[in-house]
C-alpha cells in the first residue's frame, strides 16, 4: 500500500492529559562481549563507515543530507543520548522523534527551534526517548504527531496500566520464567518508569502505514514498518536522498533490544526482528543510515549481517546451555556474559532471553517444559 500525503493541513489536534502509571522503558541493552565476540564485532564494524565523526553538541544541529539535520538529546541512562532528526518541510520543519520527557531536552528543543516553525513530529515508536516530548511539542509549537497505530495504542495502554500492559502482569510473566523474588521486588518498586519519560501523549495523531509515502518539503519518505523491538516501529527511507532514518531498528554499535511481552508470551519477536532487518538489504548499500543511537553510518548490508550473526551466536550459546533444562532468568549470564541486578536492565535482559528461547522453540531446537509453574527449556 502506498498512500501519499502532501500539502497537509497541520491543524493543532486536541490533546488528552495522562497522569497515569506505567512500566516498560525499552532501550537497547548495552552488551559486554566475550573477547572472541569483541574481536568479531570490531572486525565487522570496520566494514561500516562513519561520515560524520563529530557529534552535535546539545542544542545544536549538524546537516547530514539536503534538508536533514542531526541533533542529540541527553538520556538519564547508561545509554546517555538519543539522536533526533529535523527535516526541512517547505518553510517549516518536521521532527523525527521527540526526546525523553525532561527539562534538559525541552531546553535544547527551545534553543534549536528558535525562529523555526515546527509543524509536525513523526514518532518512530512508543519508547520514552522517542515519544516523550511529542505532547509538549504539540502544545508549545503546534507540531502534529504522526505515528503507527500499534505504538500509539501501546503507549496509552502502558501509561494507563491496562491489563497485560501493567506492572503486575510483567512481574507474573517474569516469575514464570524464573526471575527471583529480589529482582521482582526491585522491578515492582521501580513501578511506573514509562510515565517519567512520557509525561503526556497527544490525544490524536496521524496514522502511519507500511509503504506509506510522506512528503516532507520536496522529499518523499517511505515508511518501512518493522517488528520485534516495538509494536509497530516506523523507519523512513528517502530514495532521492539515499537516507534511511532507522530509529532503533538498525544501530551501529549496540544490538537492538528484542523482547517478548507479557501480552504475547508465546510470540517470536526475534524472528520478526530478523525479517525486518533483512528487508533493509533491498536498499542500496551506500544508503546513509541515521540511527537513534550512535553515529550515522554507511554499510547497511554488513550491519544486518553482523546483527544476524550476533543473534545466531547467542542462540548457539543457549542451545549448548540447555543440555539440561534451564529457565530464562538463569540464562541471563549465558546471554550477556554477566548477571544483571539493575532493575532497568533486568527487564531488557530477561525479555531478550525469553525472545531467544521462544525463537529456538519455534524453530524446533529447544522444547519447553512446564513444572511447578516455571517454564524451562531443553535442547532437542
Ligand atoms: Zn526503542
Amino acid at each position: 500500500m502506498a498512500l501519499v500525503h502532501c500539502n497537509q493541513n497541520y491543524a493543532l489536534a486536541a490533546r488528552m492529559l495522562h497522569r497515569l502509571s506505567a512500566v516498560i522503558v525499552m532501550l537497547p541493552l548495552r552488551r559486554r562481549q566475550s573477547s572472541g565476540a569483541t574481536d568479531k564485532m570490531e572486525f565487522m564494524n570496520s566494514a561500516l563507515s562513519f561520515p560524520f565523526p563529530d557529534l552535535p553538541a546539545t542544542g545544536t544541529t549538524t546537516a547530514v543530507a539536503q534538508g536533514v539535520a542531526w541533533l542529540r538529546m541527553p538520556l538519564p541512562f547508561a545509554l546517555d543520548h538519543i539522536n533526533l532528526w529535523l527535516l526541512k518541510d517547505g518553510e517549516n520543519f518536521t521532527a523525527v522523534d521527540t526526546g525523553f520527557g525532561s527539562s534538559e531536552t525541552m531546553a535544547a528543543w527551545d534553543t534549536i527551534l528558535s525562529g523555526k516553525n515546527l509543524v509536525r513530529s513523526i514518532v518512530t515508536h512508543s519508547h520514552p526517548d522517542h515519544l516523550g516530548l511529542a505532547g509538549w511539542l504539540e502544545e508549545k509549537y503546534g507540531a502534529q504527531m504522526w505515528m503507527s497505530q500499534g505504538d500509539y495504542t501501546v503507549a496509552h495502554l502502558i501509561n494507563a496500566q491496562i491489563g497485560g500492559y501493567a506492572v503486575p502482569a510483567m512481574l507474573e510473566f517474569f516469575a514464570r520464567h524464573g526471575l527471583d523474588s529480589a529482582r521482582l521486588a526491585a522491578l515492582d518498586k521501580r513501578g511506573n518508569a514509562y510515565k517519567k519519560g512520557v509525561p503526556e501523549i497527544p490525544g490524536s495523531y496521524r496514522r502511519l502505514f507500511d509503504g506509506q509515502i510522506i512528503c516532507v518539503g520536496e522529499n518523499e519518505w517511505r515508511v518501512m514498518m518493522g517488528y520485534g523491538h516495538a509494536a509497530e516501529h516506523a523507519s523512513l527511507y528517502c530514495e532521492k536522498l539515499g537516507v534511511l532514518i532507522a530509529g532503533d531498528m538498525l544501530l551501529p554499535r549496540i544490538s537492538t533490544n528484542v523482547a517478548v511481552q507479557p501480552t504475547n508470551p508465546d510470540d517470536d519477536p526475534l524472528q520478526w526482528f530478523l525479517d525486518a532487518t533483512a528487508a533493509y538489504r533491498a536498499l542500496p548499500d551506500d544508503t546513509l543510515v541515521l540511527p537513534s543511537h550512535g553515529k550515522p553510518f554507511r554499510g547497511i548490508n554488513a550491519r544486518v549481517t553482523q546483527l544476524h550473526d550476533h543473534h545466531a551466536e547467542r542462540c548457539a550459546r543457549l542451545i549448548e546451555a540447555c543440555a539440561t533444562p534451564k529457565h530464562a532468568a538463569e540464562l541471563i549470564p549465558v546471554l550477556f556474559d554477566r548477571d544483571i541486578a539493575d532493575a532497568h536492565q533486568v527487564m531488557f535482559a530477561i525479555g531478550e532471553a525469553i525472545a531467544h528461547l521462544n525463537h529456538l522453540m519455534h524453530t524446533n531446537r529447544l522444547r519447553r517444559i512446564i513444572a511447578d509453574g516455571i517454564l524451562r527449556f531443553e535442547t532437542i
